[in-house]
């Protein structure tokens, strides 16, 4: 089992023509991982509902509150691909190297440079 990621070729872009290579390291879901973490998500939430079952008043609202968050985490964890773990890429405006922070992988990643404050973005690269 692949722990330590990826290394994924990307191009990143601040809305223009310029774009720079840069790199982000990619832990992949495998279906039964994926299908365990939405479980353990579902089962988290569900739990909550029902100890708020026990909250006077409250619980007509958190019951089916987090019935419905708890299907909707699930879900999200269920159809993203995998984690970003971290990852650098110049910054196509200012060359200043802007870091990838990690967090749930969705495309195209996007980071706020800290020396220019713009939204890079960041695709796959097509080899
Ligand atoms: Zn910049």
């Amino acid at each position: 089992m692949e722990t330590t990621g990826e290394k994924i070729q990307v191009t990143a872009n601040v809305g223009d023509e310029r774009i720079q290579n840069g790199v982000v390291y990619i832990k992949w879901f495998a279906p039964p991982e994926k299908m365990s973490q939405a479980l353990k998500k579902l089962a988290l939430f569900w739990g909550i509902a029902l100890v708020s079952v026990l909250i006077p008043v409250f619980h007509f609202v958190s019951v089916p509150l987090f019935f419905g968050l708890g299907i909707f985490f699930a879900l999200r964890s269920y159809k993203s691909e995998g984690k970003v773990l971290s990852g650098a890429v110049p910054c196509p405006h200012c060359l200043h190297e802007v870091q990838v922070k990690p967090a749930e992988l969705q495309w195209p990643i996007s980071e706020i440079c800290q020396n220019c404050a713009r939204v890079v973005r960041m695709e796959k690269s097509v080899v």
